[in-house]
């Protein structure tokens, strides 16, 4: 694959008529190598934020052994570009096809459930041949939990509540060699108050089940920095999340683990897309809501831009893009600032798009292509660069 070291670069090579992904191969290496040495306990990446087996690969050479992988092609995707890794089956609805290859063929002991249909299929499909149950299982309860301080909310579809949860662990445990809790708060956590919460509501869920708990899963939401969020310290997540378990009636030697997609990958893409036409203030660009851009216009995120053409002089006005789909939907409100002059011709980089952003891309209305490459600069934010040094530390400590 061809590296250059930044989209200029690109753009003065190519002057590409597609839309062009840009990996950051470091970028993905340093937020995996900060979850591993920093999370007080074992990090899982959420294969689905985006399932490309280069940032995979780099991501095991960095460090991270476990992935939470949520249907069968994960599975098979995963396993076959790491043969060692532990792939954790973390969706909580699955056919039993599904979990009977995972289990037999792909060595997948974990499972996921919500409910006391989805224990059955998972013992049953688990079942060896003379109708053994399996020995092995490490059976994982999603607890609902609620997603008020996330931008992206994941707390209608899954979960058992609190009512359910006991008797749930409790039939859960006679069939687990291994016992779990996980829960997601949402993706784009902006407080790391939300796991605090989910963790009183485990506890609330153990005290009440008195089963032996092994594990506790925080789930994903560990959030990235976009324009307009700016999250607290990672670190601050870390040391709350483990005062927290520390605090649960579980195992003396219990497992405390995470399942970060977006914070591993947002920084690992960008884009470079095209502007087709301009009509006022809307520009319209070579990928969108079918595309890499799908957040931007279905749930209005903001992403950061950048012009890549040396003379625009004009000072920045607020744009909206249209994909280039004849759907009126493939529409992207931003807003997003760029210099006045910006034309048709011109290119825009848009940057923090490793996360849900290059995984989204559908052929839709023949729109789907893209070619890859390397470049070398930073990404258009990070987390992870030294450059954000607990500046609302104190903020945190005052919401306690
Ligand atoms: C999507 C998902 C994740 C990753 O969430 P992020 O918000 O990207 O960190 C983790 N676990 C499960 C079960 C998920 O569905």
């Amino acid at each position: 694959m061809h590296h250059y070291p930044d989209a200029k670069a690109v753009v003065r090579d190519l002057s590409p008529d597609e839309p062009i992904i840009l990996n950051r191969p470091h970028a993905a290496a340093r937020a995996a190598r900060f979850f591993v040495e920093k999370f007080p306990g074992k990090s899982l990446y959420a294969v689905k934020a985006n399932p490309s087996p280069d940032l995979i690969r780099i991501l095991w050479d960095n460090g991270v052994t476990h992935y939470d992988v949520a249907s069968i092609a994960e599975v098979r995707l995963t396993r076959s570009v790491l043969p060692d890794a532990t792939l954790c089956f973390m969706h909580p609805v699955k056919s039993r096809s599904a979990i009977r290859e995972a289990y037999f063929e792909h060595g997948v002991r974990t499972f996921s459930l919500d409910s006391s249909e989805e224990l059955a299929k998972i013992v049953e499909a688990t079942r060896d041949g003379d109708g053994n149950d399996a020995p092995d299982l490490r059976l994982c309860v999603r607890l609902r939990v609620s997603s008020e301080h996330a931008a992206l909310s994941l707390a209608s579809k899954f979960g058992c509540d609190l009512i359910e949860a006991p008797a749930l662990l409790q039939e859960s445990r006679q069939f687990a060699d291994w016992l779990g809790v996980c829960f997601h708060v949402g993706s784009q956590a902006m407080t790391p108050f939300a796991y605090v919460q989910a963790l009183d509501r485990t506890r609330a869920a153990i005290a009440e089940a008195s089963v032996v708990i092994d594990m506790i899963d925080v789930g994903g939401g560990f959030p990235s920095v976009y324009p307009g969020m700016e999250p607290p310290p990672l670190e601050d997540y870390f040391k709350l999340i483990h005062q927290h378990f520390y605090a649960l009636p579980i195992a003396y030697n219990a497992e405390l683990w995470c399942e970060p997609g977006r914070a591993l990958c947002a920084e690992y893409s960008s884009l470079v897309v095209k502007v087709e036409k301009r009509r006022g203030d809307e520009l319209y660009i070579n990928d969108g809501a079918y595309g890499a851009l799908f957040d931007a216009a279905h749930v209005d995120w903001k992403f950061p831009v950048r012009p890549l053409e040396d003379d625009l002089i004009k000072p920045e006005m607020d744009f909206a893009f249209y994909g280039p789909t004849c759907d009126d939907a493939d529409y992207m409100p931003g807003p997003f600032a760029l210099p006045e002059d910006i034309q048709a011709g011109d290119y825009i980089e848009i940057g923090m798009l490793g996360a849900y952003g290059a995984a989204m891309k559908t052929d839709f209305n023949g729109f789907g292509s893209a070619e890859r490459f390397i470049v070398a600069d930073e990404p258009m934010a990070s987390l992870y660069d030294g450059s954000r040094m607990r500046p609302e530390t104190d903020n945190v400590v005052s919401l306690r």
